[in-house]
């Protein structure tokens, strides 16, 4: 069980940058996200494309951004956990949060940020039936070991760089690798990195991957295990494909999950808050960034760090009841430049 000052839902940008506020108020903060890196969409959606509207950075990418943010929180060392889908928060009779994840963390938090975006990103699911009972045992939308498929024969379903990096690693991870690889999709046409496809064509030439073009049409089960997958090709015949284990990478969709059932006051599945403290319909938990809505919004990153400061200053209430706080400047307040470790 972990305590906190302020338990932030969501290491996208906005949320990030929510540290670096609380912090400079000496709020100590965890942040959680569902995703196994931190920065939102910034990441998953646009990494390495130009971005010109954030304030002082005449051109970044998502990725300089999420980097550059992590440089400037990382002075207040708040723990970020990640892979962690948060799935409660309630209050607790002592007034404080109660908040858990998915896979069994818990917080006490005396104040929630929830900066969640447009949701949870999750894995989009290969939906054909009967298939999502192997979950976990035999379908996996995600590898946390590789190792795992050692020695075992592996299909490996998609045409982009998850996909191909995936099925290129478990072909060629020396006695580790897999006892075959098949790479499986729609086409013989891919979205990934031009390495990853050069790499892919070498591994099939040298006979250490197969590809095959088709979709998934159904499955064989027998006496309770996943033993092939019907693949229908682009000739129209459908052939069966033995396998031990089933990877699916169709990239990732943002869900809004969890937030939708807290409770709180949502217009048009946004979170909606006031604008002085950013602040949902419940006192003590404040909402940030793409996830809310008031009159005027923009889902904008410079919209949601203003937010953020204005939350930071609105939870100072919430965590020191008695303690009048003042507006200090980074530029020549003694306090924050030992708090930033600039002195
Ligand atoms: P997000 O970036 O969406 O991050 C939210 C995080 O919360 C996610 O990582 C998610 O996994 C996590 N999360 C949600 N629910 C949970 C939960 N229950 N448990 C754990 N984690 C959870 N904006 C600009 O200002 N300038 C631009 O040029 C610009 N270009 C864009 C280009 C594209 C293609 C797109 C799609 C957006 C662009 N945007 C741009 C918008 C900008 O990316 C968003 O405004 C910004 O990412 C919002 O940040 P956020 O932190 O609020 O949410």
């Amino acid at each position: 069980m972990i305590e906190t000052d302020a338990l932030i839902v969501g290491a996208g940008p906005v949320g990030l940058f929510q540290v670096f506020e609380l912090g400079l108020l000496e709020i100590g903060a965890h942040v959680v996200d569902s995703l196994p890196q931190p920065g939102g969409q910034c990441i998953e959606l646009y990494p390495d494309k130009p971005i010109y509207d954030i304030p002082g950075l005449p051109a970044t990418s998502g990725r300089e951004l999420v980097d550059r943010l992590l440089q400037q929180i990382a002075p207040f060392q708040a723990p970020l956990h990640l892979d962690q889908e948060v799935s409660l928060l309630q209050r607790r009779p002592d007034g404080r949060f109660d908040v858990a994840t998915r896979r069994g963390l818990q917080f006490i938090a005396k104040t929630v940020f929830i900066a969640g975006g447009v949701g949870a990103f999750q894995p989009k699911p290969l939906r054909v039936e009967g298939l999502a009972a192997f979950e976990g045992t035999q379908l996996h939308y995600r590898v946390d070991d590789p190792a795992r498929f050692a020695g075992r024969h592996v299909v490996v379903v998609g045409g982009g760089d998850s996909a191909l990096q995936w099925a290129n690693h478990l072909a060629e991870t020396g006695p580790q690798a897999a006892a075959s690889v098949t790479l499986l999709h729609r086409r013989d046409a891919f979205q990934a990195e031009p390495a990853a496809i050069d790499r892919m064509r070498a591994l099939c030439e040298a006979q250490r991957l197969q590809f095959a073009a088709g979709q998934v049409s159904g499955i064989e089960v027998t006496d309770g295990r996943l033993t092939a997958i019907k693949v229908l090709g682009g000739d129209g015949v459908t052939r069966v494909m033995p396998l031990d284990e089933l990877l699916v990478f169709f990239g990732l969709s943002p869900r809004l999950g969890p937030i939708a059932d807290w409770g709180l006051a949502l217009e048009r599945k946004q979170l909606v808050v006031d604008t002085e403290k950013f602040e949902t319909s419940e006192p003590g938990i404040f909402a940030v960034g793409d996830v809310v809505t008031y009159p005027g919004k923009k889902k904008l990153i410079l919209c949601g760090f203003h937010e953020a400061t204005l939350a930071a200053f609105g939870a100072v209430r919430h965590v020191f009841p008695d303690k009048a706080v003042h507006l200090q400047y980074t530029t020549t307040s003694p306090r924050l430049h030992q708090l930033l470790g600039v002195e």
